[in-house]
């Protein structure tokens, strides 16, 4: 029994996916009846309990190691399916994150039972109380419904971005599990160091505003406007998968079903046409002005303000109505 979350974390700092994990695992342990469950691997982490807490884990299962200092593919699936296997959990949620794409699989294996890679939805079926799991398939042209029925646990992986946190008030009753981990003696690989990337990380799934560009940017001249707005409204920007591949934007900018799924304040689609690929990376971002010179474009079916016409005269004029600044 118990709805349970693989929190990740980095040097001590959470993964945010790991809260929006907990915000879904709270409603699906409430139609359940059963408790929200979280694992938290590493080493000298237990002050991260009192944020998991606050985000709905009611017993936490805290896996504290000199082993799980730095991610390691093997020592963490040994760990953690040997957890697993000794409490028997009904449903095991894991970020879609590149750790966790790495883990789930093999950590399926060991547990012997299936897995529903990158869902945009979980439900539970209430007749039958199994974890219907929903992701796009056939390249995103229809959105399928995956259920688990015979194996336990029943695991999905969910894309960064999708589900929310959501934070629980007053909640005192916390179960700390220390669960003793015994050490996998020879591990295939030895992390001798970890250095943290010097780039500053793009975080497209923070960003409060994003304006991103397609084909229709037409490239670089294109790409200044929108960096322009972006500075202008303390933007970020992103593209589609043609910005991408025309070498526009880095492809930790893309935003859809192969890049990333966004949920900002505001998202600006600039010169996209609005493939469901892309779609379904935006479209639950709060408010959504598209610019398009078709305005037959699908994007103006999620658009909640569109603007037909070209952008190299729309950008240029808001830039203008907004900062007197003539571009
Ligand atoms: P287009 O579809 O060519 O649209 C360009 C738009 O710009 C048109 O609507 C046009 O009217 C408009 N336009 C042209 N000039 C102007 C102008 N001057 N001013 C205003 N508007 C103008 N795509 C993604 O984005 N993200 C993904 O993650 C992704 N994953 C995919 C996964 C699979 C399996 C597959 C098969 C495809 C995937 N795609 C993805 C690709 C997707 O199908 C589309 O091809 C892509 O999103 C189209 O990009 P676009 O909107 O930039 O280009």
């Amino acid at each position: 029994s118990g709805v349970w979350v693989l929190v990740e974390q980095q040097q001590g700092e959470l993964d945010p996916v790991s809260l929006e994990l907990l915000g879904e695992a709270q409603q699906l342990a409430q139609t359940l009846g059963q408790t929200v469950g979280a694992i938290l691997p590493g080493k000298d982490i237990g002050n991260l309990t009192a944020t998991l807490t606050r985000y709905g884990a009611e017993k936490i299962y805290l896996l504290d190691h000199e082993q799980l200092d730095s991610y390691q593919t093997e020592v963490y699936a040994e760990v953690i399916a040997d957890l697993v296997n000794l409490h028997k959990p009904e449903i095991l949620l894991i970020g879609a994150t590149s750790r966790g794409r790495n883990l789930a699989p093999r950590l399926a294996r060991r547990l012997k039972t299936g897995l529903t890679a990158d869902c945009t939805a979980l439900s539970i079926d209430t007749d039958e109380k199994i974890l219907l799991q929903t992701r796009p398939a056939f390249g995103g042209n229809i959105m399928a419904t995956i259920a688990c029925r015979y194996s336990r646990p029943q695991m999905a992986t969910v894309r960064p971005g999708v589900m929310q946190p959501v934070e629980c008030e007053g909640k005192e009753s916390v179960e700390i599990i220390n669960h003793d981990v015994s050490p996998v003696t020879k591990p295939d690989i030895t992390i001798l160091e970890a250095i943290r990337e010097a780039k500053k990380k793009v975080r497209l799934g923070e960003a409060k505003i994003i304006i991103a560009g397609g084909r229709g940017t037409g490239g670089e001249v294109g790409f200044k406007l929108i960096e322009k707005l972006a500075e202008e409204f303390g933007g970020e920007v992103a593209g589609t998968r043609i910005a991408v591949e025309e070498g526009w934007v880095p492809v930790e900018r893309q935003v859809g079903q192969t890049g990333q799924s966004v949920r900002p304040e505001l998202y600006i689609a600039c010169g996209i046409s609005g493939a469901i690929q892309h779609r379904a990376g935006m479209q639950n971002s709060r408010y959504i002005i598209a610019i398009n010179k078709d305005p037959g474009a699908p994007i103006f079916s999620v658009a909640d303000w569109g603007i037909v016409g070209d952008l190299h005269q729309i950008i240029p004029e808001i830039l203008t109505q907004v900062d007197g600044e003539k571009v």
